[in-house]
């Protein structure tokens, strides 16, 4: 077998499988198969070459059937949004918008206005600017309270999030002096108290979503120390990072901050995520006082880091949903998730498991994406055991589910393929067992 038996491009386009293909793609796959024979691979059939072409021709970000049970997913895109939400930002992105234009007086408006009024309605917070993610809120609140100045945060709280966020990192390039207060486990207002200078522009709290100090520990009560900053006219900030805008504790889930409650208790600004327990797209949302608001608004770094039409779409229409608490199960999927009972997953874990001939044990979800560190919700497992069909080990039934369509992604543990129903979507069942009746 030789490079001369190699399909010609001209030929590959014509095949009918190939059709709307286009030739950059093709060649690629051509060149990929002569490297391969120039190696000393053994040559793949055409059959094999035309898959290898509509590999490469399909698109690259798919959706996947999410059986791990981590509610929010960093890795697989964190919060899932609902059918409304998607239809509100096909409405909107698929045509035109008044996205920078006010309807009422037919000039130019603000793309900060739309979510503006639905956040200070849900939240109470006085005013609010939406940008790219919550990193970027960070960045920009520290650009803004303290570049070329000093940014007060305690030992306990330089938190580095999965994904490369490192607090004392994004403080830094903001042009902020970091001024550490405290120790790991102790942190004291006075110890505030007494790092505050002329220089001082900012005391930051950060909430450390993704692991807990536990044992002789001391956090300062964030009313006092958005009193300090009042009684010195020094901005007081708090980046919650998870985003949580409702109680979650008929989920079982332990207390953690609101933006209500951190707002209530006098700090300035708040900061969340807007794809965390909100259960939207990729957003920071700073929140707060009128003119810490407007300071935020007027750094140009807002142009920078300002959020697109898609995304200020999918909030508007995740956050509608908070007008009503009440339905927010029905109407934000990762609250729904959360909100699953043991009974419920039993049954949804007993069904798929005798589809697919498993069996169901008892195990726990987790909330996911640096939120609730250590919480485990009592959920139902369907254990797959290897090897299973051809397939001799469990590592091998995990890979051979990756490579369905979609890929069905779960959990291996103890040599088991795990599915938690928690947090399969509508339809993901069939796609699952259809998944399992594929594999070799
Ligand atoms: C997740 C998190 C961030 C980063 O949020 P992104 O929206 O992912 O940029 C920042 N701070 C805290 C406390 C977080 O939990």
């Amino acid at each position: 077998m030789t490079l001369r038996d190699l399909p010609a491009v001209g030929k590959l386009l014509a095949h009918p499988r190939l059709a709307g293909v286009d030739a950059a793609t093709v060649r690629e796959a051509v060149a990929a198969e002569r490297s391969r024979r120039l190696a000393g691979l053994a040559p793949a059939d055409e059959g094999a070459i035309v898959a290898a072409v509509l590999a490469l021709a399909a698109p690259r970000l798919r959706r996947v059937v999410n059986a791990t049970g981590v509610v929010l997913n960093t890795n697989l895109g964190r919060a899932p949004l609902h059918a409304d939400v998607l239809a509100h930002v096909a409405a909107v992105s698929g045509g035109y918008s008044n996205l920078e234009f006010d309807l009422d007086t037919g000039k130019r408006g603000s793309r900060h206005a739309h979510v503006e009024a639905l956040l200070t309605r849900i939240t109470g917070a006085e005013s609010a600017i939406v940008v790219n993610n919550c990193a970027a809120a960070v960045l920009l609140l520290a650009d803004t309270f303290a570049r070329g100045r000093e940014v007060v945060v305690s030992r306990g709280q330089l938190i580095e999030i999965g994904g490369s966020f490192r607090l004392p990192e994004v403080l830094e390039a903001s042009g902020a002096r970091l001024v550490e207060v405290g120790t790991t486990n102790r942190t004291y207002l006075r110890d505030y108290e007494r790092a505050l200078r002329p220089e001082t522009g900012l005391l930051l709290l950060s909430h450390t979503s993704n692991y807990r100090i536990v044992g002789f520990t001391a956090e300062v009560d964030r009313t006092d120390l958005a009193a300090l900053g009042r009684a010195h006219g020094v901005v007081t900030a708090e980046d919650l990072g998870s985003g949580l805008l409702v109680d979650l504790t008929r989920f079982g889930l332990p207390p953690e901050p609101t933006v209500q409650a951190s707002l209530a208790a006098g700090v300035d600004v708040v900061a969340v995520s807007g794809d965390k327990l909100l259960g939207g797209p990729q957003a920071g949302i700073l929140l707060g006082k009128r003119d810490m608001i407007a300071r935020l608004k007027a750094n140009p770094l807002m142009r920078a880091l300002r959020p697109d039409k898609l995304a200020l779409a999918a909030l508007e229409g995740a956050l509608r949903p908070y007008l009503r608490p009440d339905t927010l199960e029905a109407a934000v999927p990762i609250m729904g998730m959360l909100a699953r009972t043991p009974d419920a997953l039993q049954a949804a874990a007993g069904r798929l498991a005798d589809r697919l001939g498993a069996r169901v044990i008892p195990g726990a979800s987790t909330v996911g994406g640096g939120t609730f560190p250590g919480v485990e919700l009592p959920t139902f497992l369907v254990a797959v055991e290897a090897p299973f069909g051809d397939l001799a080990s469990v590592d091998k039934l995990a890979a051979a589910l990756r490579a369905s369509d979609p890929p069905v992604i779960g959990r291996v543990a103890d040599g088991r393929f795990l599915l938690d129903p928690r947090t399969l979507l509508d339809g993901d069942e069939d796609l699952s067992v259809a998944a399992f009746q594929a594999l070799p």
